[in-house]
Formats: structure tokens, sequence, C-alpha cells
């Protein structure tokens, strides 16, 4: 690799340098950027990128990356470490998962220099970034009222996957393909390895997730030889298939189990009844596993995802 130099800034060995790179202006005519904290040690080693809130309202891993930066764990004793703690502003400032067009940012890669905003964002971090790293984790939280196990997604039979994964140390891994035009699926043609962190629920803070991936940064930093955080490692239980049970009716859901919990084949998992005490359905697992992520709205409709199984 060459010296690295993002967005026109060259990085000095030995210390943070802070890199703004400006992406639009709002309607408002405010200025919108991407911070970037680059790490560089005075030694050559791997480089390691950490993004999150490439969907806005995931705040957990947002929070992960803010907390390392403020508890000031990411400078390296070898190698390099890119901190993205908040990549989509809009959605951010808007609660929201998308752009203000509408669009899904991580269905927007390898993006284009003059396509939409989330297309130029995902452009800037295919070029500005995506070429200086070896490997990433983007964080993640779960989607709209459902929360996630702590967990890395990846997938297993590809080279280091497996490895970065257990080295991260996470409760579960979960096999996981790549998605067409993700930021994962196009780094990974760059032969960078991204795993995808998932961790809480979306516009609700969870300490839970928020440390667990925390550990999962420095843990990886030891294995990678970046540097020493004296992280205890952790034997993750890892997921091959996971279904989700959806609502055979529509009503009110109410769950037996927590979150991560361990189930059995046919153990009763949760009900949904009516508003008026006249009719219930029992929700029962269909196989051995583990809850990996469970829906915590509780009026459902017909087809709504409600448990995440893994097994
Ligand atoms: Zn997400």
């Amino acid at each position: 690799m060459t010296e690295p130099v993002i967005n026109g800034v060259p990085i000095p060995r030995g210390q943070l340098t802070q890199i703004n790179i400006p992406i639009s202006r709002l309607p408002s005519h405010t200025l919108i950027d991407l911070n970037v904290f680059v790490y560089r040690s005075k030694v050559e080693g791997p480089a390691l990128l950490l993004t999150a809130g490439l969907h806005g309202d995931e705040v957990n891993g947002i929070e992960v990356i803010r907390r390392l930066i403020s508890e000031e764990t990411l400078m390296p004793e070898r190698g390099m470490v890119i901190a993205i703690p908040l990549v989509n502003v809009y959605g951010f400032i808007h609660n929201s998962r998308t752009l203000p067009d509408g669009k899904d940012l991580n269905r927007c890669f390898p993006g284009s220099v003059n396509g939409s905003l989330a297309n130029r964002l995902a452009f800037i971090l295919m070029n500005e970034i995506i070429p200086h790293i070896h490997f990433g984790v983007d964080f993640h939280t779960g989607g709209s009222r459902i929360s996630n196990y702590p967990q890395i997604r990846c997938v297993l039979g590809q080279p280091m996957n497996k490895d970065l994964a257990s080295a991260f140390g996470p409760p579960f891994i979960v096999q996981s393909e790549m998605i067409d035009k993700s930021f994962r699926k196009e780094a990974a043609k760059k032969e960078k390895t991204i795993l995808v962190f998932e961790g809480g629920e979306s516009l609700r803070l969870d300490e839970f997730a928020i440390n667990h991936g925390k550990a999962g940064v420095r843990r990886l930093m030891q294995h990678l030889d970046m540097k020493n955080h004296r992280e205890k490692v952790q034997m993750p239980i890892v997921i091959q298939d996971t279904t989700w049970l959806r609502a055979k009716n529509s009503g009110i859901f109410n769950s037996f189990v927590e979150c991560g919990s361990r189930i059995t084949r046919n153990q009763p998992l949760a009900s949904i009844t009516d508003p008026y005490g006249e009719s219930q359905t029992i929700v029962r697992s269909p196989q051995e596993g583990y809850i990996i992520g469970l829906n915590n709205m509780p009026v459902i409709n017909a087809g709504d995802a409600l448990i995440h199984v893994g097994a």
C-alpha cells in the first residue's frame, strides 16, 4: 500500500487525523460532511475500518464507535484504524433509515459520482476509504421495533470471515449471504472483508448491545495484533440457518421468551390474541435453536415477522 491520502489529506504516522469530507448542502444551505477519524500508528500493520449509521436511525452502532472514540481506545500500536461513527447524517437528523430521496444507502453500492445522494455517499466510501483498509466492521441495529441480539453476520465459507467474526467474539455468529449492492458485497469484490454487527433496536439505545460492540472491536484489535486491550476471548455460538416466524393472524403479540434465549422444538414462544379476550393463538417453536431477533411491536398484522430463530 502507498502512503494513505484521504480526500486530498495525507495521513501522517503516529497521530490522529480528522478529515471532514463534504457531501452536499441541505436545502437550508447547511453543509453536511462525513467525519472521518484516522488513527495511524508509527508502526506498519493492518488497517481496520469501523463504520456505523449507514442507516441513520440505527443508533446503537453510532454509539459504539462514538464511545470508542471518546474513551480513546482506537489508537493502535501497529497499523491504522479508520472510524466513521455516522455515515448517513441525513437519516440521523430525520430519525430515518434512508436518505431524503428515500434510498437505502446499503443498496446503492458501489455508487456513482453524479448519482443520487445515496449513490454519491456510497461512491465516497468506495473510493476514499475502501482502498486504504484490509478489514472492517459495519455496525447496524435491528430494524424498526425489532431488536437483534448482538451478532456478527458474515459468509462463514469465505476466507477470513469466520476467523475475524470469532475474534470479535459476539454472542452469535450468523451465516448471512451478501446482498446485492450492499457495502459488504462491494467491498468483498475489492477483496476487503467487512463484517456486519447487529445489536439492539432502531431509535433505542441498548447498553448490552453497545457493550458487546465495543468489546468486539477491542478483541478484534488484539487478534490483529494492533493493540492489547486485555479483553477476554469469547466463544460465540455459530448459527447456520435462520428463519423468521411470521404471524398467522393479526392481533396483540405477547412474547413469553427473551431475545437471545435457547429454545426447544414445540416450545410455546408467544401468543397472539384479539383485543377482546375471545381468541388466542400460540406461536410455537418449529425447531431447537436460539432467538436472535424479536419484534417488540405489540400490535401486529398477519404475516408480520415476529421471532427470528437461529439453528
Ligand atoms: Zn442497518
